[in-house]
């Protein structure tokens, strides 16, 4: 299993504190049975700023660590960066990480209660200069909580999408948990990540969202889901459907 969205390395942000910490979340990783992870710090989001050499030092760090005390974890260099105008300016100049650092997909973070105006431009930008966005945990803003359609034009223009495994099996509420369900059933995310921040306190929840994928929506949906993750690390083309729109439900006696 792949995880695509982690806080594990030590000391740069919110998530592991120590080396002790990130070989603590490593363990953790190997018992969801998770083989490949990617190191996605927090950047530029108004409290953590990671830099693109900052992050492949640390990564180089961890994976020593890692074959040192034997844990069969490997980590790739990633980065959550929050969107912002320059962004485009900054990939050109080699500023910011994609995923695995080869060019191909990169995780766009939206601030929690809105959506910028030029988000739109913005991605469609990226997608000219090579780029796909993936929108992280778009479940979790409140803008698109409310405006679901807001999502589905990102999506259409060609935007993929996170949700987090937590948000799937319901640790974030029953609201949250509902818009994630959706999400999935609309062709509106393509990628189940961990997001994990902490062993006890944010987990990684991951095996626990496949099964409940399965459960939900059947074995095929959750194979789509699960192989993501290996496909885009392999740097290959992933597999999706066309989104739809999520119908919001007419009020009895309005027809
Ligand atoms: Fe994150």
């Amino acid at each position: 299993m792949i995880d695509l969205h982690s806080h594990i390395l030590p000391g740069v942000d919110d998530g592991a504190k120590d080396l002790e910490e990130s070989m603590q979340l490593a363990r953790e990783a190997v018992k969801q049975g998770i083989t490949k992870i990617i190191a996605t710090p927090h950047h530029r989001n108004g409290s953590y700023y990671n830099s693109k050499d900052e992050i492949l030092k640390a990564v180089e760090r961890v994976n020593e660590e890692l074959f040192l005390e034997n844990i069969q974890l490997e980590v790739y260099p990633g980065q959550e960066t929050r969107i912002y105008g320059e962004m485009v300016h900054d990939i050109e100049q080699g500023e910011l990480l994609s995923l695995n650092n080869d060019h191909k997909y990169i995780f766009v973070e939206l601030p929690s209660n809105h959506v910028p105006r030029y988000t739109n431009q913005l991605l469609f930008e990226l997608q000219l200069n090579g780029l796909k966005p993936i929108i992280v945990h778009p479940e979790r803003n409140q803008e698109l909580t409310e405006h679901p359609e807001a999502l589905y034009e990102l999506v259409k223009n060609g935007a993929l999408t996170q949700v987090t495994a937590a948000s799937v099996v319901g640790k974030f509420g029953k609201k949250i948990q509902k818009f994630t369900n959706q999400l999935i059933e609309h062709h509106q995310t393509h990628f189940v990540a961990s997001d994990v921040h902490h062993v006890t306190r944010r987990g990684f929840h991951l095996k626990e969202a496949y099964e409940y994928i399965d459960q939900e929506f059947g074995s095929n949906w959750r194979d789509l889901l699960f192989k993501n993750p290996q496909r885009l690390i392999e740097g290959k083309m992933i597999h999706y459907e066309e989104p739809q729109r999520i119908k919001r439900k007419k009020i009895f006696g309005i027809f």
